[in-house]
């Protein structure tokens, strides 16, 4: 007797041989009721799920999260009490690209977490950046589709990006930050992951505060050059995953810190711009960071499919503590994550296994595809035979705040410092070096000089000029007269 398994029908039955199929004779034709064959070429067919829209291409790992550092007295969520030690999951991505596209493009790189804690799972869904292109969902979608591929033939195009990006100024904070080094991590390992958004936090004693946060990589920083990442396109499509999942084969345990920026309730309404806007990051100056715990990942998936392919990240996945802000991206995505989801997973997706809270669940959903968990009676509330209760006792009021007045469409209010080029040129100006700012002038130049029309390409100068006049010129110097030329 052989120590490997026997082949079975996806019923369990012992098949026959894992070679031929059930002939008449054997040169005959093949026989319908083989049935064995028919499953596996029908399994084949639809092995395929659609691939997400964003951030099809990614991968992760499963890892824990440690608080190391009281801070109670900002959130009473359970997962960030001083010890507690929550089992977590991790996915990282490009944006732009498909499921087979290239780890090394420029592009931001998605940051998703899924904490399994005692309270329900929580879920951050960041990128490794703290801004994001626009901060009206009304324009995500065409933003999206200006970064992948156009109609007509399916190319992705410069023209279509730029055209974009200078339509829309307020991108010139993530622009920046994406053609500097950090467009290109080196490796996954090797860059941040931000909540980008504004969320907020309640303690025990009902004190609300607005806030973000910030993973720093214990790795260090580190990049890729515009030539470096273009050459392991070629030679490693998948080098980010690789290394990743190598990485962690061989017991070398990436991890991030978490830190906190931690605003007062009161100080949104009066700061000097607005700390919902997702264009902005809150200077550290203001809002220092605060230490919280350590994210380590020590544990790669087994079956890439249900554990990466189908993990589903939400930014309403938010345990008592936690809440969202008035940031409207912010809450377009909690309608528009849970809804990707469905789309692509069916409505029972949190039953997959990587998407299952750890916790007993006690919810009036039923039926559907896919589901696999038992409903039992009584299957509507409020009954009187036992039926699951809600306890607002173990609810808090995060993410509530005022609102009041006539349903519009418009702008966030503008407040004193509230303008698109500030930021970015801080960025510019004070945070990178001369290396830095020369990198920066080398991969915007390339970029303009493929494909992008001359209405496009003036604009796009005026843009620059607008975060840095200096920076602006160079680039416009460096598209008119390459050097060389
Ligand atoms: P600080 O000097 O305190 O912070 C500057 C931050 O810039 C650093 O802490 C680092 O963020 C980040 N940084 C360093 N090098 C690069 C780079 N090559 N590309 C992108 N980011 C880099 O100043 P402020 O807090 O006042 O912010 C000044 C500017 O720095 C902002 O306008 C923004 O563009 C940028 N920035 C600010 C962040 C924030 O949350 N305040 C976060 C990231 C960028 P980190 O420590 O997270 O690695």
């Amino acid at each position: 007797m052989s120590d490997v398994p026997r082949t079975t029908t996806d019923a369990g039955i012992p098949v026959a041989s894992d070679e031929h199929s059930l002939t008449v004779g054997p040169d005959g034709p093949i026989l319908l009721q083989d049935q064995y064959l028919i499953e596996q070429m029908a399994n084949f067919n639809r092995e395929r799920i659609p691939e997400r829209q964003p951030h099809a291409k990614g991968a992760g790992a499963f890892g824990h999260f440690e608080t190391t550092h009281d801070v109670s007295a900002y959130t009473r969520a359970a997962l960030f009490q001083p010890g507690v030690k929550t089992e977590m999951v991790a996915r990282f991505s490009t944006v732009a690209g498909e499921r087979g596209s290239p780890d090394t493009w420029r592009d931001p790189r998605g940051f998703s977490l899924k904490f399994y804690t005692s309270e329900g799972n929580f879920d951050m869904v960041g990128n490794n950046t703290p801004v994001f292109f626009v901060r009206d969902p009304m324009k995500f979608q065409h933003f999206i589709r200006s970064q992948k591929r156009r109609a007509e033939n399916g190319l992705r195009d410069n023209d279509m990006q730029w055209d974009f990006w200078t339509l829309s100024p307020e991108s010139a904070h993530q622009v920046t930050w994406l053609m500097g080094d950090r467009g290109i991590p080196k490796t996954w390992r090797h860059m941040n992951g931000y909540s980008s958004h504004t969320y907020s936090w309640v303690n025990a004693g009902g004190d609300k505060f607005w806030v973000k946060y910030h993973f720093k990589t214990d790795q260090g920083i580190d990049f890729l050059t515009q030539e470096e990442a273009d050459r392991m396109a070629g030679e490693d499509a998948d080098y980010h995953r690789r290394d990743l999942w190598e990485a962690i084969r061989d017991g070398n345990f990436p991890s991030w810190t978490l830190y906190m920026q931690i605003m007062p309730y009161e100080d949104a309404k009066t700061y000097r711009f607005n700390p919902f806007d997702l264009t902005k990051v809150w200077p550290h100056s203001d809002y220092p960071l605060i230490e919280v715990g350590k994210m380590t990942l020590d544990r790669n998936v087994t079956d890439f499919h249900t554990e990466m392919e189908q993990a589903s990240f939400e930014p309403n996945n938010l345990v008592p503590g936690t809440g969202l802000s008035p940031d409207k991206m912010l809450l377009a995505r909690g309608f528009s994550y849970a809804d990707a989801h469905r789309a692509r997973l069916g409505v029972n997706y949190k039953q997959i296994p990587v998407n299952a809270p750890k916790v007993p669940v006690h919810s009036y959903s039923k039926d559907g595809v896919g589901r696999t968990v038992n409903v039992s009676d009584p299957v509507y509330a409020p009954n009187s035979y036992g039926g699951p209760a809600a306890d607002p006792s173990a609810t808090d009021q995060a993410g509530t705040f005022y609102a009041d007045g006539e349903m519009v469409r418009q702008a966030y209010v503008l407040r004193a410092e509230d303008d698109d080029w500030g930021q970015p040129g801080t960025m510019v100006r004070e945070v990178l070096d001369d290396d830095m700012r020369e990198r920066l002038v080398s991969n915007v130049a390339g970029h303009l000089s493929d494909g992008v029309s001359d209405k496009v390409l003036a604009r796009a100068f005026e843009y620059w000029k607008n975060i840095d006049k200096e920076i602006g010129e160079r680039i416009e110097q460096a598209v008119r007269q390459p050097v060389g030329v």
